[in-house]
């Protein structure tokens, strides 16, 4: 009942004189375009996934199988290259790509890295011997010793030969992990009241904020969120809906320049990447149209202003 009385209450808003006239995009003031409802047609029946801990997370095995490097396809032996590591990339409890936390999942990049056995971090008390998760030729995966203190990472492989990190790394406290950081990664303007939530639009009211950035900026999740929806809307163009996991909120991002690699179902932390600024479905400018919602998106919650919480993100 509550769900019908929601889109009752939808359907109303949208039928809601407009306010604002259809023509003259250029000097309207906003950058959603003339008729945007945000959602032209939302998913029918939103609902928000009951499973909790992770899933589907960026650590996915990959292939381990590494063993028959050495032979090559003319039947002769060819001596495997020696390992390389050319760069440490942080990919879970991570501050940022390149600072891992104690505990952290790192990926350890670089060449002929399928026939490492061990890798090495440094400890208070000396060396730390991590076992791989998983290794392909190109990237280890391994996890960051509790004990481990800044140091270079070394690899060893089945033959003996090492290779050493070309920088030291440093590792963090959890404690430094964000827990709410900004959206967009790079210069931002929150335009004028056309921009604001609850402007006028045509045929509706804004129930974002619109955020003008450079197409193709990065954007990341605000806080630790799993991921509700990933779809196309000729209003919204591309667009994700993430649930704030704790919470009873809902953060929606749309217009984005292409569909979000993010899988529905997945869980995502703060800062992790969602997707690139747009100018898709219903948008007259590269932006960033930012939704809050207290419960449920589309059916039964409301949309706030979220410009003072976007704002707060920034300081
Ligand atoms: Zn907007």
């Amino acid at each position: 009942m509550l769900v019908v009385f929601g889109f009752m209450a939808l359907t109303f808003i949208v039928l809601l004189p407009a306010k604002a006239g259809a023509g003259s995009l250029s000097g309207s003031g906003y950058l959603d375009g003339a008729g945007t409802a945000s959602l032209k047609n939302s998913p029918v029946e939103p609902q928000q996934p009951v499973k909790t801990g992770e899933t589907g997370s960026s650590d996915r095995p990959a292939s381990s199988g590494a063993s028959s490097s050495a032979v090559s396809s003319g039947g002769g032996i060819v001596i495997p290259g020696l390992p390389d590591i050319s760069r440490i990339l942080c990919l879970r409890q991570c501050v940022s790509s390149s600072k891992p936390t104690r505990g952290a999942i790192i990926a350890v990049r670089g060449e002929n890295l399928d026939r490492v056995i061990r890798v090495i971090f440094r400890g208070k008390n000396g060396w730390l011997r991590a076992k791989f998760r998983t290794r392909t030729k190109a990237a280890v995966r391994v996890a960051v010793p509790r004990q481990a203190v800044k140091g270079y990472i070394s690899v060893v492989d089945s033959g003996g030969n090492r290779s050493r990190s070309p920088n030291e790394l440093r590792i963090f406290p959890i404690s430094a992990i964000p827990i709410e950081v900004f959206p967009v990664r790079g210069p931002v303007s929150f335009g004028s009241s056309g921009s604001r939530f609850g402007a006028g639009r045509p045929g509706h009211i804004h129930q974002g904020q619109d955020v003008s950035a450079a197409c193709g900026t990065k954007l990341v999740a605000v806080r630790r969120s799993r991921v509700l929806y990933n779809q196309w809307d000729s209003g919204g163009g591309n667009y994700v809906v993430l649930h704030n996991l704790g919470t009873r909120t809902n953060f929606v991002y749309m217009h984005m320049i292409r569909r979000s690699p993010l899988k529905v179902g997945q869980v995502i932390g703060a800062g992790a990447a969602v997707g690139r600024v747009g100018n898709t479905g219903s948008s007259s400018g590269c932006h960033l149209h930012f939704e809050y919602w207290v419960g449920p998106w589309q059916t039964g919650g409301s949309p706030i202003d979220p410009l003072a919480f976007l704002r707060s993100l920034l300081k």
